[in-house]
């Protein structure tokens, strides 16, 4: 079973994804976490995802695409996979849809809160690619190529919306209810 966590950047969602699947045993797969691991080692996809990432641009789809494929070709059906940062364009929704088994994903957990609020946290990380006009050019990516994911998953009736103007341990609690509801969901539909 497959769900997406969607918001802006800074709104949590690797935090929420992280601690959601240590407790509960479920998977984890943060795009950008993989890609700063690749520009670590200094790989040649590394190599290539840097610059966009520096910039705050997204890496482009192929590439993306190219990287993750394998492994949502082998989720298992017993797993739960917490997909964080992945999908960010509707051509990268509709490649997880094609890879993946009808209804596999089972919903889009939509992580909401200010710009005040979205811009402090950014600041507060304190990552290569939150310098203030970084800042500033992913939010607007964000909302020029990001956000129509949420109508998309809205049709589909797979949005559910989080406010993530609270506290982290009241997020968790609901994150963790979106998703135990949703694995409940599977199981009668059995
Ligand atoms: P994140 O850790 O999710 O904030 O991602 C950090 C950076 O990695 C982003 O600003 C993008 O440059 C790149 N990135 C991560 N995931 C994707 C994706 N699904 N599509 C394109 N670029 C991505």
């Amino acid at each position: 079973m497959i769900v997406i966590l969607l918001g802006a950047p800074g709104v949590g969602k690797g935090t929420q994804a992280a601690a959601a699947a240590e407790t509960q045993g479920w998977t984890h797969l943060s795009t950008g976490e993989v890609l700063r691991n690749e520009v670590a080692q200094g790989t040649e996809l590394g190599l290539t995802a840097q610059s966009y990432m520096d910039r705050g641009d997204l890496v482009p789809d192929e590439v993306i695409l190219g990287m993750v494929s394998a492994r949502l070709a082998e989720v298992s059906a017993g797993e739960t996979l917490l997909l964080d940062g992945f999908p960010r364009t509707l051509a990268q929704a509709s490649a997880l849809e094609a890879q993946t088994a009808p209804g596999a994903i089972s919903a889009a957990l939509y992580f909401t809160a200010s710009d005040d609020t979205l811009v402090n946290r950014l600041h507060g990380r304190g990552r290569k690619d939150d310098d203030r006009s970084v800042i500033e050019h992913r939010l607007a990516v964000y909302r020029e190529t990001t956000a129509p994911l949420i109508d998309f998953y809205q049709s589909k009736g797979l949005l559910r919306e989080i406010n993530a103007e609270r506290s982290i341990d009241a997020i968790q609690a609901d994150t963790v209810e979106a998703v135990t509801v949703c694995l409940q969901n599977m199981e009668l539909q059995g």
